[in-house]
């Protein structure tokens, strides 16, 4: 069996180690355009900031390891043309710019995504750049050491990483975003409120509910321009969003309106013997139970690796995503799964939450501190559908527990009285997953009450 493999950071490093050892017979041949393979760009802010001092720390695979197994990996060659009829492919040697052609059994498309661009006037300027691979992670720190003033462009999670990484190494800092709120996408604005007072106590500037406009300076950025504002700016990092890389398939399976590529349960796109998983591809969103586009590591490698386990024969269904996902901003432990209340609202349904602020162990220990915990749910079904958790302690873990609940289409009932453990160092007898279920009870008497 000959394998291609287009792409090998996460979801490829996971389609490919899985498949030479599932079929140690296989052929498998990598092309990867950059020159390296396997890095974390969850850990570029990390790097930034200085927090990471070996960038080598960053990387958990390498052509030599995967040579270890048998995979040849041609690293800086671009696939430019893939025909998934006659199962052929055409790939360029980036060093000498020689091409040739290759022939595959079953293709593993795992091209990943590339930042949004837009085409702002002045975005050819220096120093405006992007934070996606290593190389971006090296020029961001060469260049910031000559920078004062810093904006970013995007208030997700890589821009508010981001703009704490830059604060803590002594910049002046600004974060720009059309929308109203920072993470937006990812909390309600009960959360968003409080991180956004974090990050002007620490000095960050946010400009927000303005879109930029243009980009100004003589070779180099020196301003960039809102239609609200104007913010001096040696350096720009542009933290816009991410498309799907997948022009090389483009008409020849079938894709969401951005270009994410649809697969099914086992990895399959509606091309026989043509697989995709990570960045390319749109998820399964089990909170709506449609198909979403949700670039992250942690469904990269779940994808990736059930590829392999369904190259020769459908075998491990995909369970879908809840898009689950943390961030630490300064003492805070941030944590989301699912949907928040105002993204159900935005997709239509009738959602109501909960919130549950209290200390999370007894008041009797040494220490404690609040947490906040957030739980939205369909008001109708009970259903979960997401939830939110803020803490100075380290309580993210509970967002995983939430998510299995939204992925096992747990009602808020049943959350009220699943079994958690107690101890005094580390909760209440009341665990605050509970109490989010309890304070979601219907106010009715008993014999009309919801049925769990
Ligand atoms: C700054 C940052 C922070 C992040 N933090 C987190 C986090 O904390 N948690 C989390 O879950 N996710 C995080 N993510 C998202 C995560 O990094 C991505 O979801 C993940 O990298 C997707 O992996 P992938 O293998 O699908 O695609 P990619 O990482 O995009 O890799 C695709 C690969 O394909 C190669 N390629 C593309 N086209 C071709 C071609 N034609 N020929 C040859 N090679 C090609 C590319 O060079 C690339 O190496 C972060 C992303 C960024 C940028």
């Amino acid at each position: 069996m000959k394998v291609a493999v287009i792409g090998c950071t996460h979801a490829g490093t996971a389609a490919i180690v899985n498949t030479a050892k599932l079929y140690p017979e296989a052929e498998i041949t990598v092309y990867e355009r950059n020159d390296n393979i396997s890095f974390l760009s969850c850990g570029i802010a990390l790097y930034v900031g200085g927090m990471v001092k070996d960038p080598q720390g960053l990387f958990y695979s390498s052509p030599a390891q995967l040579a270890e197994l048998g995979v040849k990996t041609n690293m800086r060659h671009e696939v430019i043309a893939v025909d998934t009829e006659s199962k052929t492919l055409r790939a360029r040697n980036l060093e000498n710019g020689t091409e040739f052609e290759d022939t595959f059994d079953k293709l593993i498309v795992t091209t990943g995504s590339w930042p949004v661009v837009p085409k702002f006037e002045g975005i050819e300027l220096e120093n405006i750049l992007l934070s996606k691979n290593f190389n971006h992670s090296n020029t961001i720190i060469e260049k910031s050491k000559q920078a004062n003033n810093i904006v970013v462009v995007g208030a997700g999670y890589i821009g508010v990483e981001l703009v704490e990484a830059f604060q803590l190494n002594g910049k002046q800092v600004t974060l720009i975003d059309a929308e109203e709120r920072i993470l937006s996408k990812y909390l309600d604005a009960e959360y968003t409120d409080k991180i956004e007072q974090s990050l002007s106590d620490h000095g960050i500037t946010l400009a927000l509910n303005q879109k930029v406009t243009k980009f100004v300076g003589e070779g180099k950025v020196s301003t960039v321009v809102t239609d609200r504002g104007e913010y001096k700016a040696d350096l720009v990092i542009l933290c816009i969003g991410f498309r799907p890389n997948t022009e090389l398939l483009k008409g020849q399976v079938d894709m969401l309106g951005n270009g994410a590529i649809i697969v099914d349960e086992y990895m399959r796109t509606s091309k026989p013997d043509v697989y995709a998983a990570g960045d390319s591809c749109a998820v399964f969103y089990n909170p709506t139970r449609e198909h979403a586009y949700i670039p992250l590591a942690t469904n990269a490698v779940r994808m990736g690796t059930l590829v392999a386990r369904n190259l020769v024969a459908p075998t491990v269904k995909y369970m879908g995503t809840q898009g689950t996902s943390g961030i630490k901003i300064y003492e805070d432990n941030i944590a989301g799964t699912g949907m928040t209340e105002a993204s159900a609202k935005e997709a239509g349904i009738d959602a109501e939450a909960v919130m549950i602020t209290d200390n999370y162990r007894p008041e009797f220990m040494p220490t404690h501190e609040p947490v906040m915990l957030k739980v939205v749910y369909e008001k109708d079904t009970r259903r979960i559908l997401g939830a939110q958790i803020m803490s100075k302690v380290d309580l993210t873990q509970s967002i995983n527990t939430i998510s299995v609940c939204i992925q096992n289409g747990m009602k808020m009932e049943e959350l009220a009285f699943v079994d958690f453990f107690f101890q005094p160092h580390y909760n209440k007898p009341w665990n605050f997953l509970n109490s989010a279920g309890l304070a979601a009870l219907p106010e009715v008497p008993a014999r009309e009450a919801v049925t769990v």
